[in-house]
């Protein structure tokens, strides 16, 4: 008998008819002969509806207030849940984070997973029934309530998996599994069977929200099996599975493409050892993380550099003041601010042994007219800034320009 965590997203648990199929799903899986961990998400929308009342109130919401409120949705989601399971004869029962006690650390609205307390979910399963816990929510060591980040039930599903030792953790989605890049942006985008979980934590950490970022590393360092697929339709969907486990022989394996940075750039600040290192000491002590950076000389005058670099554009919003403060302390003469711009990446394991990859992806963007203004690359992926509205545009002309609308 083996023990298997489903987890169900947004669109999963959509309507009450969504939740009587999570139900009947579950419930087959148990007949099967398994045990079942149900994860749920809160109903699709909700978890916006409920963060736009709060910024009804305020401009800036205080994070604790915030998580009190978001926690919500997924609460709901999972006593509708128990409730179908139990409407189709079966036996369930809900427990939210702080029941099962899933302690995290106090970063109210992204807080992390320090430790899950398993007796109560071997308790239920004990008794025969599913158990149905509240994705996206924990508790810190005060006793207050807290979410992981958006998109956090996919980290609650593969942290329980890991702790209770499930044997898989299916992530039941509005796709059929990871594709090659959004299949809602780009409609040669092809579902790929395997991946290496590096993969999925680069087109993660880059853009693709199919998995939240947290999630796929968790996965990564228990060796939890992480399977996505589709919660309308039997059909396998992606594995995520180690590097040497069967991958596709491909130089590129995704695009990815994320709106949700903004570009700062610095004008004239002063050239000379230490200014960048207090510029950027200053921003991480205010607990904003930088993206990508590029560093010009300016030309004709002398000793003064130009800055440019990404933060996130939740950060700016609460940090435009702040960024004026310490520009002014390194010497700049002015800064302006850009938010209308994507970040576009490929992601592949198989640019470690193959040169000219980079070099590509730039004739590709320039072949559509488009500009690059910041580059980033890694071992195993290259970004590019550029103008929003360019969005769709380049992220097909990527796709296709690197051969993945078709199986190789
Ligand atoms: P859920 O509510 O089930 O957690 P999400 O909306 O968080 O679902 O994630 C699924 C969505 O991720 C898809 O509808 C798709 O638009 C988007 N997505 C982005 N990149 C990819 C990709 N490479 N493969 C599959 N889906 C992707
Ligand atoms: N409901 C949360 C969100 O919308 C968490 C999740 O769905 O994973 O971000
Ligand atoms: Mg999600």
């Amino acid at each position: 008998m083996s023990l298997i965590v489903q987890k169900f997203g947004g669109t999963s648990v959509g309507s009450i008819e969504r939740m009587r199929n999570v139900a009947r799903r579950a419930l087959a899986t148990q007949k099967a002969g398994h045990d079942v961990v149900v994860i749920v998400s809160a109903m699709s929308g909700e978890t916006n509806r409920l963060l736009g009342l709060a910024h009804e109130l305020t401009k800036v919401p205080e994070a604790r207030e915030m998580d009190v409120i978001a926690a919500t949705g997924e609460q709901v989601s999972a006593g509708l849940v128990a409730m179908a399971i139990q409407a189709e004869g079966g036996k369930a029962r809900s427990l939210l984070g702080h029941q099962v006690r899933i302690l995290t650390d106090d970063a109210f609205t992204k807080a992390r997973i320090k430790a899950i307390d398993s007796s109560k979910i071997t308790e239920t399963l004990k008794r025969g029934e599913i158990a149905v816990i509240a994705g996206f929510q924990g508790v810190d060591h005060h006793g207050d309530i807290t979410t992981l980040g958006r998109g956090g039930s996919d980290t609650s599903a593969v942290a329980i998996a890991a702790a209770i030792s499930a044997s898989a953790c299916e992530i039941y989605t509005d796709v059929d599994g990871v594709y090659t890049t959004d299949p809602n942006v780009c409609p040669s985008a092809r579902k790929i069977d395997r991946i290496s979980y590096e993969e999925m934590l680069e087109l993660a950490s880059l853009g693709a929200k199919v998995l939240q970022i947290r999630s796929v590393e968790i996965a990564m360092k228990y060796g939890v099996p992480l399977h996505v697929r589709s919660s309308f339709s039997e059909a396998e969907g992606t594995w995520v599975v180690k590097e040497e486990s069967a991958l596709e022989e491909v130089v590129v394996a995704g695009v990815a493409y994320d709106k949700g940075e903004a570009r700062v750039h610095l004008v004239g600040i002063e050239d000379k050892p230490g200014m960048v290192a207090d510029l950027f000491e200053q921003i991480a002590a205010k607990h904003m993380s930088v993206d990508m950076i590029i560093q010009t000389a300016t030309t004709g005058a002398a000793e003064r550099a130009n800055i440019t670099f990404t933060v996130a554009k939740t950060d700016l919003a609460r940090g435009k003041a702040f960024l004026e403060e310490v520009a002014t302390s390194v010497g700049a003469r002015e800064v302006r601010y850009d938010e209308d711009v994507v970040k576009v990446s490929i992601v592949g394991l198989g640019m470690r042994s193959h040169a000219g990859v980079a070099s590509k992806m730039f004739r590709i963007l320039a072949n559509e007219g488009i500009n690059i203004q910041a580059i980033a690359t890694s071992e195993i992926k290259v970004s590019c800034l550029i103008a929003a509205k360019y969005t769709e545009l380049a992220v097909r002309a990527l796709h296709d320009g690197f051969g993945l609308g078709q199986k190789t």
